[in-house]
């Protein structure tokens, strides 16, 4: 196919979007360049020899029976069983149309089961709608949703064929103008206890809880007469899209802060051109904090990520081109995950929004970083002890109820 890196998708023309970036803490820079999936890192690791290795090949396969169950502590059988069993559903999908070319949820946007009904619901008010769609959203299983302007700066120039991994087009239906970007928060402590496969279990329960709300959510608005396409990781950067539609803001670990759960989430998204109200890009300080803060950086045991301020593009090509953010070296990143046959998030638990914030004293904690008296925070979160790892066996040791 005909490559087209600086242009937009053919669905819709390019919008300057100065003020809405701005809100959004975004900056695009002259050289900007939509990303290729086929230059992310777990894309990257089946045809690129630079990140390609007998490791990173087992890292894949982890998800199966011939898991690599070691000695250690949160690394035996046991670990590795409820990992990989939180993973199903999300591994079901991804697999369920494999002859085909397909990888639903990581390479590809959901196949949807029934097309939209042939009579429209009318929607005479956005705002309602959009309070009933997030509604059944949480019925359905996410805890954050926001609703956003589809944004095509943040849509893959082209997906991956996982048959060839060769680039293929990212057509989506014309018309879809809003996104909504849900977020499935993760358990706080198997997130302490990384790194460890038992850890891995977070995030497994994370896509796989994605799959199942992002099918749903879809078919319901497909059964409105509305088109949905149901995503996860594949068609587009979920990022910015959930940084547009008010669920956080970017930190210097390269995710996504919310109020509600810091960093200790994972983001689904449905293109829709259902009638939505959008929301804006919410600030509480996380931008700030992360500038007096390395807590991240100083824990990454690779240094993947960065030290100084936010900069335009990145050290290799798994980086988007021009824009500015803090950015990983998604290659060191990768490395140490293949190394250790298991998913890292250590730079997701030292974090100092990485709290319970079900807790009034974690609420109160949270609003004084926000404040002057944000290096105050910072020095008592490492005083206290926030962030250190947790034994994997006082994970499996806890009670129903432990808090
Ligand atoms: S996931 Fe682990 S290796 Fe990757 S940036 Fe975070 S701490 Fe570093
Ligand atoms: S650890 Fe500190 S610098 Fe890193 S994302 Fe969290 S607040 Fe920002």
């Amino acid at each position: 196919m005909a490559e087209a890196p600086n242009q937009y998708p053919g669905n819709r023309p390019s919008e300057p979007m100065a003020e809405s970036d701005r809100a959004a803490g975004i900056e695009v820079g002259p050289d900007f360049e939509r990303f290729d999936q086929r230059d992310d890192i777990f894309s990257r690791a089946f045809w690129d020899e630079t990140v390609r290795s007998d490791d990173s090949m087992e890292f894949f396969r982890g998800h199966g029976h011939a898991f690599d169950a070691r000695r250690g502590q949160g690394f035996t059988q046991r670990d590795f069983a409820l990992r990989n069993a939180a993973w199903s559903v999300a591994d079901d999908y991804a697999d369920r149309n494999r002859d085909s070319g397909l990888r639903e949820g990581f390479q590809d946007p959901q196949e949807p089961r029934f097309p939209p009904a042939a009579q429209r619901l009318a929607v005479n008010d956005p705002n309602a709608m959009t309070a009933e769609i997030k509604r059944v959203a949480k019925l359905f299983g996410c805890d954050l949703v926001g609703v956003t302007a589809f944004d095509p700066r943040w849509v893959y120039a082209t997906r991956t064929d996982i048959r060839n991994f060769e680039k293929k087009p990212n057509d989506l239906p014309e018309g879809l103008d809003n996104v909504i970007v849900m977020a499935h928060g993760m358990d706080y402590h198997l997130v302490k206890a990384y790194p460890s496969a038992l850890a891995g279990a977070a995030v497994g329960m994370g896509y796989s809880g994605e799959a199942v709300t992002v099918a749903q959510l879809s078919q319901y608005i497909r059964n409105l007469g509305y088109q949905a396409v149901g995503s996860m990781n594949d068609t587009a950067l979920v990022i910015p899209m959930a940084v547009q539609a008010g669920l956080g803001e970017y930190g210097r670990n390269q995710m996504v802060i919310t109020e509600e759960f810091g960093p200790r989430v994972r983001f689904s998204k449905i293109f829709t051109d259902l009638p939505l109200a959008h929301d804006k890009p919410k600030k509480f300080g996380v931008t700030e904090f992360c500038t007096i803060c390395r807590r991240c950086a100083d824990a990454c045991p690779p240094k993947a990520l960065p030290f100084g301020p936010p900069e335009m593009g990145g050290a290799n090509r798994s980086a988007i081109k021009g824009v500015k953010k803090w950015t990983a070296d998604c290659e060191k990143c990768f490395g140490f995950w293949a190394k250790m046959r298991s998913d890292c998030a250590i730079c997701m638990r030292v974090c100092p929004y990485n709290k319970d914030f079900s807790k009034p004293i974690m609420r109160l904690a949270r609003r004084l970083a926000g404040t002057k008296l944000r290096r105050l925070m910072l020095w008592l979160d490492i005083k206290l002890g926030f962030g250190e790892r947790v034994a994997p066996e006082t994970w499996w040791r806890m009670q129903v109820g432990d808090g």
